[in-house]
């Protein structure tokens, strides 16, 4: 997929890992594009939810996907927009409403292959490259990128950094990032790592030995 010379970094892992703003600081740091593939699932959810549906019925999230053809994800390191059916949602599809019902969109087969073939449109126009996270980008959206990272950290970690960014009650917080992760990985495995995927583990890293550590598995390949 990654052809020519375009590098294409696919990162996966949990809630809480750290993906997004690793992913991104990765993409700045290298001068690449960055794709947050759960952005496009929180839009569809955002949009249920706006329309008074619910995201556990599987006809209501099929009948949604028409919308996907307003879509706006933009792929800007700097900062991801994302519009659907004419709204800016770049800050509301982070609502812990929206993660709470995102796992309904996640979980509807059509919706994860009509989301898949506008990220692989995305990664095969990118230019010079793109650092593309979710769930199941090293293993479905794009098996054959150029590095594979799965993310961890341990679960009480990850509560600790989700707590961090959203408030609220941390106990509460952790049972809805365990309640997400056992969802979504009846879908898909983010928990283990594929053939050919590099695990790094940031239960011990900081953030900016988290982001040189994925820099420095890019550079190796491209040495
Ligand atoms: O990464 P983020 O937490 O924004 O993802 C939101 C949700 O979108 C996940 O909980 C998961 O249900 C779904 N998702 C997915 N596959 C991806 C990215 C996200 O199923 N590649």
């Amino acid at each position: 997929m990654s052809g020519g010379q375009r590098v294409v970094i696919a990162i996966d892992g949990p809630a809480g890992s750290g993906k997004s703003s690793v992913a991104r600081a990765v993409a700045r740091e290298l001068g690449y594009q960055f794709l947050d593939t759960g952005a496009a699932y929180r839009a569809l959810a955002w949009l249920i939810l706006e329309r008074g549906g619910d995201t556990d019925d599987e006809a209501t999230v099929i009948g949604s996907l028409d919308a996907l053809d307003s879509l706006e994800l933009t792929v800007d390191a700097a900062g991801q927009r994302v519009a659907i059916a004419g709204h800016d949602v770049t800050e509301a599809i982070r609502s812990e409403r929206v993660s709470a019902a995102v796992s309904g969109v996640a979980r509807t087969i059509p919706a994860r292959e009509a989301v898949n073939v506008r990220f692989r449109a995305i990664i095969a126009q990118a230019t010079p490259g793109i650092v593309a996270e979710g769930r199941d980008i090293t293993t479905v959206v794009a098996p054959d990128a150029d590095v594979r990272v799965l993310l961890t950290a341990d679960e009480a970690v990850r509560i600790r950094r989700r707590f961090g960014d959203v408030g609220g009650d941390e106990r509460q917080v952790g049972a809805r990032l365990a309640a997400r992760d056992a969802s979504d990985s009846r879908v898909v495995d983010f928990l283990n790592a594929a053939d050919g995927v590099t695990v790094v583990d940031s239960t011990d890293l900081t953030f900016d030995e988290t982001v040189d550590a994925i820099v420095r598995l890019a550079t190796q390949e491209h040495a």
